[in-house]
């Protein structure tokens, strides 16, 4: 089925959201390299590829619907937190934020009666449930550690061997 003109502009727009994303993870780990977290620093470079490559489906889905991608503009992200705290909170408002609009471009979707894109939404859906939890698992952890330098950098050391083990999972996976 062709794309309805108001749902290809509502998923360009929701590419550019990913892409969005992406900068603004990029961001936040040049902010975090200049504490010398590289733990935190390989946990959002980690972030923002993932970012990439859920443009990327969206980019898929509209190449696959016979529509046209049309890239927006991306304004230069923030590039300055309070502390790694501020950072992992402000990644967590973002997903919130980014579960609206996904939620909103579902609600559009079914008003359209564009059952092609909702399928390729699920996947976004549940996505979303993972991105906000582990953005709030970090946040809540660096909370609880608050001042303690040296609990600080064992977290960060933990933060990088779960990307590690991460990449091992899906390496033993293909
Ligand atoms: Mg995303």
């Amino acid at each position: 089925m062709e794309l309805k003109e108001e749902v290809l502009n509502a998923l360009n727009k929701q590419l550019n959201v990913e892409l969005k994303s992406e900068y603004l993870y990029l961001s936040m780990a040049a902010y975090l390299e200049l504490q010398s977290l590289k733990g935190m620093v390989s946990w959002m470079k980690l972030q923002a590829e993932e970012e990439k490559s859920h443009a990327m489906l969206i980019y898929q889905h509209i190449i696959d619907r016979d529509g046209k991608v049309s890239l927006l503009s991306i304004d230069a992200p923030q590039n300055t937190w309070e502390s790694p705290l501020d950072v992992f909170e402000s990644a967590h408002r973002h997903e919130i934020a980014v579960t609206k609009s996904i939620h909103d471009l579902h609600d559009l979707t079914v008003s359209k009666k564009d059952h092609a894109a909702q399928v390729m939404l699920q996947w976004f859906i549940t996505e979303q449930v993972e991105e906000e939890a582990s953005t709030k698992e970090v946040a809540d952890n660096l909370k609880r550690i608050g001042s303690d330098f040296g609990y600080l950098v064992n977290y960060d050391t933990h933060l990088n061997n779960r990307k590690d083990e991460q990449a091992s999972q899906d390496k033993e996976g293909k």
